[in-house]
C-alpha cells in the first residue's frame, strides 16, 4: 500500500512537471512568433505587437525592436538562421512600447533609421534605446539588393514621426499604430491625433499600391480592411462631434452612440465607449469644445 502511494505520488509529480512544461511551452508560442507572410518579408510578434524584417541579398533589415527581451528573442532567432548581418533599423515612431531594445537588436555596422521628429524626441527624452543615425522628413527611399523599401510621412497621427513603409517587390504596406485591422483603435485613444490618423490613411490609400497590410498590432489585412477602419475613423468622429454640437454631455454621446456597422471588429463591446471618450477629448483639447459660446452644454 504504501509502495502504490509512493507511485502514485511519483506519477502525480511527473504529470505536474509535464504539465507545466507544456504549459510554458504554450506560453512561450503565444508571446513569440515569426511567419514568413510573403517573399522575403516576416512579421514578428511579441504578444500583442508586431514588427517586419526583411531578408535581401545584401542584409537583413529590421524595423521595431518592441522590448528588450522581444530583441533579444529576435536576435537570438536571427543568429539561429544564419541570416546576413542587419544592415538597417528602422523605427516606426518615437514611443518606447515600440522602440525599446535597439542597442540589443542591431549590430556595430547597422544604420538606424528614422523620421526627424521621432530622432529628435528619441534622442531628447533618453528613451531606453540606440539613437538614430539617418533621419528623414517626408520620404526615404532605403535599397537593399534587389528589395526597396519607401518610408513616407503623412503628418502627425499617432506619437511622432510615425511613417508608412511600402516594401517592394513583395507589395507589402506596414504601419504601426495609426491603421489598425481587424480591432478597434486602442481604448481612449491616448496619444493619437484622430484627425491626423484619418487624413494620413486617406493619403495612404490614394498614394500607395499595396498587396497586404501589416499592422503593428491586430491583424494583417487588405485596402479594403483599412476602408472600413477608415469608414470607423470618420463615422465615430462625425457621431462624437454632432453629438456634442447638439449639447451631448459624454455620458450623453457614451449611451446614445452605436455603431453597429463595425461590430465585426475586436474589442468592439469593451472599447466603443472608451473610444468615444477619445475623440470627446480631443474635440475639447484640439478644437476647444469647452470654449464654445454658442453652445450651451458644459464641456
Ligand atoms: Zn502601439
Amino acid at each position: 500500500m504504501v509502495i502504490y502511494r509512493k507511485c502514485l505520488v511519483m506519477i502525480a509529480s511527473v504529470v505536474m512537471l509535464v504539465s507545466m512544461l507544456s504549459l510554458s511551452n504554450v506560453v512561450l508560442a503565444q508571446t513569440y512568433s515569426i511567419e514568413n507572410v510573403k517573399d522575403n518579408v516576416f512579421r514578428f510578434t511579441a504578444g500583442n505587437y508586431h514588427s517586419v524584417f526583411i531578408t535581401t541579398e545584401e542584409g537583413t533589415i529590421v524595423t521595431d525592436p518592441i522590448s528588450e527581451d522581444a530583441a533579444k528573442h529576435l536576435r537570438a532567432y536571427l543568429r539561429e538562421q544564419n541570416l546576413l548581418p542587419i544592415t538597417y533599423m528602422f523605427y516606426s515612431h518615437n514611443h518606447v512600447d515600440h522602440v525599446t531594445g535597439g542597442e540589443i537588436l542591431s549590430q556595430d555596422s547597422t544604420q538606424v533609421i528614422a523620421h526627424k521628429l521621432a530622432a529628435q524626441n528619441i534622442a531628447f527624452t533618453k528613451a531606453p534605446t540606440r539613437l538614430v543615425d539617418i533621419t528623414f522628413t517626408r520620404n526615404l527611399t532605403v535599397n537593399s539588393g534587389t528589395t526597396s523599401v519607401d518610408l513616407t510621412y503623412h503628418g502627425p497621427n499617432n506619437g511622432l514621426g510615425s511613417v508608412s513603409y511600402l516594401i517592394q517587390p513583395a507589395n507589402v504596406l506596414y504601419v504601426v499604430d495609426w491603421i489598425v485591422v481587424g480591432r478597434m483603435p486602442y481604448k481612449d485613444l491616448i496619444g493619437y491625433d484622430i484627425t491626423g490618423m484619418i487624413n494620413s490613411t486617406k493619403e495612404v490609400l490614394a498614394t500607395k499600391d499595396f498587396d497586404l497590410f501589416i499592422g503593428g498590432h491586430a491583424s494583417m489585412g487588405t485596402r479594403q480592411d483599412i476602408e472600413h477602419y477608415l469608414d470607423y475613423l470618420e463615422t465615430l468622429y462625425s457621431a462624437v462631434k454632432e453629438g456634442m454640437l447638439a449639447g451631448k454631455t459624454l455620458p450623453e454621446l457614451q449611451n446614445s452612440i452605436k455603431l453597429d456597422k463595425f461590430s465585426n471588429l475586436k474589442m468592439y463591446d469593451e472599447w466603443l465607449t472608451y473610444n468615444i471618450e477619445g475623440v470627446y477629448k480631443s474635440l475639447i483639447n484640439d478644437s476647444y469644445f469647452n470654449f464654445r459660446q454658442d453652445l450651451d452644454t458644459e464641456f
